[in-house]
């Protein structure tokens, strides 16, 4: 079949690699003129680990493995350490990896087969599905028609806006906006490579630092916040007032610094809910069909996974796209569910309210991992 996938994020490409080798004809358009990689490092967990070994990744996953997350230390506003960030509360077993965003997304760039027709700083414009095919008209004014249209294009998903209607409708805002950017400077020879947390009330302001890389992660308590996504200037004004008047440790330097990165990736923690993934000869996989937000930390292994899957029940089903749809979206829910069931604890973990409510998490954190 000729297959189109919106977006070359981990969905894209985990896609594009499984539909090629199952031996679909593939094209994959990205909006932004190079891959995407910035971010903090992501997690492979669970099932998704399996399926990163029958994807042929596995060994590279693990090879570029780190242990940012087990390094985390939440400190008061002097800088001393007052409880670790105890990894059972976050991972699901032992077996999880962690590795560098940017480094996963090489992986998959690289395992890409070649006959994948990538096209960046390309976008779908209109997109009619006539039950026979769809035609696709490109920003560039191309036209061309696919059996599948795949949108893999992320929590702002254009597919899903063209197809099933304003993002709004499917976005659950979970009160809380991430920040993050470089902060150059902060790993210098001789540095612990530890990641530093401070909680003030409904804020959270750290310095996560691995290999040679420091980020500085920002994220604060808030009412959905009316401002145009795209626009970076925007982003940096809200993170700056989010944070202004607040003296305490390296905050106001890290603020300052994390806006002089033209990636800052700055966005609101909010969940797609959707009733269905599918309609017609288009279907949704990643974020654009179920994000759970960074705080799930399982963005990346439902994009492996639901990529995974979706390609098994093509092969499965044939030229009934309901029947294979249908079968994705029954097996992959429930991951999907999970995860974003997990997020929800996520604020009060890493962005507690209250004094009260930041001392009661330290207290438990130091009662499940002793320092
Ligand atoms: C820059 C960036 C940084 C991130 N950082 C983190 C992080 O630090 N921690 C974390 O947990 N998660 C992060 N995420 C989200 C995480 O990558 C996803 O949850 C997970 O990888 C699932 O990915 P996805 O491919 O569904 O969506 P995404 O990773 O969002 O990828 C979507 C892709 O689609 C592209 N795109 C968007 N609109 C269009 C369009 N109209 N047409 C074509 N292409 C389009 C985007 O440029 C992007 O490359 C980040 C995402 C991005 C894009």
């Amino acid at each position: 079949m000729r297959i189109l996938i919106s977006g070359a994020g981990t969905a894209g490409l985990s896609a594009g690699i499984d539909l090629a080798r199952a031996g679909h004809e593939v094209e994959i358009v990205e909006r932004a003129n190079v891959l995407r990689a910035n971010g903090s490092p992501i997690d492979v967990r669970g099932e998704a680990i399996e399926t990163a070994r029958g994807m042929g990744i596995l060994d590279a996953v693990h090879e570029h493995r780190i242990t940012m997350t087990e390094q985390t230390m939440f400190v008061d506003r002097s800088g001393a350490v007052v409880a670790p960030l105890a990894m059972q509360e976050i991972n699901e077993t032992p077996d999880d990896i962690e590795l560098p965003r940017e480094d996963l997304m090489t992986i998959l760039r690289q395992t890409l087969p070649e006959q994948v027709d990538l096209r960046f700083q390309e976008h779908i414009v209109t997109l009619v599905d006539d039950g026979d095919l769809v035609t696709v008209t490109f920003a560039s004014g191309r036209q061309s028609a696919y059996d599948i249209v795949v949108g893999a294009d992320g929590v702002h998903s254009a597919v899903r806006r063209l197809v099933f209607g304003p993002e709004q409708e499917f976005t659950e805002h979970l009160g809380v906006y991430v920040a993050i950017g470089d902060v150059p400077g902060q790993v210098t020879p001789g540095t612990a490579r530890v990641t530093e947390i401070l909680n003030l009330p409904g804020r959270l302001a750290g310095v996560a630092r691995y290999h040679d890389k420091a980020l500085g992660i920002f994220e604060f308590r808030s009412e959905p916040i009316d401002y145009d996504y795209h626009d970076l200037n925007a982003q940096k004004r809200i993170l700056a007032e989010a944070f202004a008047g607040i003296e305490d440790w390296q905050v106001p330097e890290l603020v300052k610094t994390v806006q002089d990165d033209p990636n800052l990736y700055f966005d609101a923690i909010a969940q797609i809910l959707m009733p269905s993934w599918h309609r017609g000869r288009v279907v949704l996989i990643g974020d654009a069909a179920h994000c759970a937000t960074p705080m799930a930390g399982r963005g990346v292994s439902l994009a492996l996974l639901g990529s995974w899957t979706l390609t098994e029940e093509l092969g499965r089903h044939g030229d009934d796209l309901a029947a294979a749809f249908s079968a994705y979206e029954q097996r992959h829910r429930p991951h999907a569910a999970a995860a974003q069931e997990f997020a929800r604890a996520g604020a009060d973990l890493m962005v507690p309210a209250t004094w009260a409510d930041i001392a009661t998490r330290n207290t438990r954190l130091r009662a499940a991992q002793p320092l």
